[in-house]
Formats: structure tokens, C-alpha cells, sequence
């Protein structure tokens, strides 16, 4: 007499490994394909980060914004500079009156926030220098509110903080449109080695400096785009440029002049005078 046969313990077991021999095969597809819309959500942002400089520029002469302040305006009391980036208080969707010249412009005004940025962010966010009498760790609540820093050289009407006349004020000054950013991804932590061009993002200002700027530290191209978190160094940043497009930037894309200085790729992307940047005099 026929009899229906149950799973012995071994083909369940059998059935089980399989199961999770395929989700092993598929995880990182799934990772992958999240990264991807992530990676496509922030160029999205940047992209409206672009149009929203441009209605800008068409109302106000053609002048950029000074970028330490353009899309945000907080009192230091309020929020130590330095930690505006991860505290809510800063933003104008809260406080209108932290409002900057461009923020009204802004069509989209959730597209301050990178996905990819906001994950890293709460990883690594504390390691960023926090204020004056706490430096170091950053003993704050880490709750990313943007990304994305403006090229100081656009606007750059001075340099800080010595006065010098640097960078343009106007767009057409700009030489090479599709080769300088206007805006980019920043980090969050200090890229080894700390030497120059190695600093975090504190305000909406991306700075890089010059190998003879005494001063030293300048700004640094995110590193979380194209990579995990184990690897936070490895990846690269977005940046949409002065001609609208968005593309992803190497950080560590320098190159060394005849003099021995090392000019970082954060500082060949951002400054918009191309011609003379082979020069000993940069200004
Ligand atoms: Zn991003
Ligand atoms: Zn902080």
C-alpha cells in the first residue's frame, strides 16, 4: 500500500541551506541595487542644487553667492559652528529665519540630504571636531541635515583670512564651466594623512588651499560613494559643476608641481582660473 512520504530531517535541512545559499547570492545584489538608487538620488539632488544656483545667478547679476553662508545663515550661539551639519536647529525647513540668500530659490528643499551621506553620517558623524570647548569626538546628536558645501572660490570675494581677493564673483569668470564644481559632497572625517586639503565639513563652504596658503588645513571631497563602510576611505564624491553636470570626483586625484607641491584633486576641481593654476602665483 502506497504511503505518503514526509521530509525526513536531513532533505529539510538540505532545503534549508539551499535557501540560504541563494539569499547569500542575492545579498549583494540587494546592496548593490540600493547603493545604485542611492548613488542616483543624490546626483537628483545635486542637479537641482545646480538649477537652484543658476536662478540665482539670473536675478543677481550674474554673482554668486559667499558660500560660508549661501543656503544657510546660523548664529553661532545657536548651534556651534562646526556641528551645523548634524543639528536640526540649523535648518530653515524649522527655523526660516537661518534662511540664505539661495535657500528660497530651492524647489526641492528635502534635496540637502544624500542618502549615502546620511547612513556614513550616523557611523562615523561623531568623529567629526566638535565645538571649541569640546574638541575631539563630537559630543552631539548626530542628525544629518545636508551634504553638500559650495566651491569657495565662486563668490569668494576674500580670502579668510588674510583679504585677499580670491576666486571670482561672477560665472562667466569662471574658465573651464564643465571642469570646476560648484557644489560638492564634503567629509565628515579626517582623510589620513592630516596635512593639507584634509579638513571636514563644518559649514556650507567647501575651501581647499593652496600648498603656499600658510594657513594649511583646507577642505576634502567626500569619500563614502562607491565603497562600504569598512572601506569609508576607498569611494569618491559627487559634485554638479559650474555647466550644470553632475559627476563623481576623485578626492585623491592630485598632482604634484614642479616646485615639489602637491596640489590635491579637491583643489584642481574647485579652482576656477584654470589658466593659472601652473603658476607659482595664484592670485
Ligand atoms: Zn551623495
Ligand atoms: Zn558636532
Amino acid at each position: 500500500m502506497y504511503r505518503k512520504k514526509a521530509f525526513t530531517l536531513i532533505e529539510l535541512l538540505v532545503v534549508i541551506a539551499i535557501i540560504g545559499l541563494l539569499l547569500a547570492i542575492v545579498a549583494p545584489a540587494l546592496r548593490l541595487a540600493k547603493e545604485r538608487s542611492q548613488f542616483i538620488f543624490c546626483k537628483t539632488n545635486l542637479k537641482s542644487y545646480g538649477l537652484t544656483m543658476k536662478l540665482y545667478l539670473q536675478e543677481n547679476d550674474d554673482a554668486y553667492p559667499v558660500s560660508y553662508d549661501s543656503m544657510f545663515s546660523v548664529p553661532t550661539a545657536t548651534v556651534p559652528l562646526g556641528c551645523q551639519w548634524h543639528d536640526k536647529r540649523t535648518s530653515p525647513a524649522n527655523v526660516p529665519q537661518h534662511a540664505g540668500p539661495l535657500w528660497p530659490y530651492m524647489a526641492k528643499q528635502e534635496a540637502s540630504l544624500c542618502p549615502t551621506f546620511k547612513s556614513f553620517a550616523k557611523a562615523f558623524g561623531a568623529e567629526h571636531v566638535g565645538p571649541p570647548e569640546n574638541p575631539g569626538r563630537c559630543p552631539n546628536p548626530i542628525e544629518p541635515q545636508y551634504a553638500y558645501s559650495q566651491n569657495h572660490f565662486l563668490g569668494g570675494r576674500v580670502s579668510y583670512p588674510s583679504g585677499t581677493p580670491y576666486g571670482v564673483v561672477k560665472q562667466h569668470e569662471v574658465v573651464d564651466p564643465g571642469g570646476v564644481i560648484e557644489w560638492v559632497e564634503e567629509t565628515i572625517w579626517f582623510v589620513p594623512p592630516v596635512n593639507v586639503n584634509r579638513w571636514v565639513l563644518n559649514d556650507t563652504c567647501f575651501f581647499t588651499r593652496h600648498p603656499d596658503d600658510t594657513v594649511g588645513l583646507g577642505d576634502f571631497i567626500a569619500t563614502y560613494h562607491g565603497t562600504s563602510l569598512a572601506r569609508r576611505n576607498a569611494g569618491k564624491g559627487n559634485a554638479v559643476f559650474v555647466d550644470g553636470h553632475v559627476e563623481l570626483c576623485d578626492p585623491y586625484d592630485s598632482i604634484t608641481l614642479s616646485s615639489g607641491k602637491v596640489i590635491s584633486g579637491g583643489f584642481r576641481l574647485a579652482w576656477p582660473k584654470k589658466g593659472k593654476l601652473s603658476n607659482t602665483k595664484l592670485y
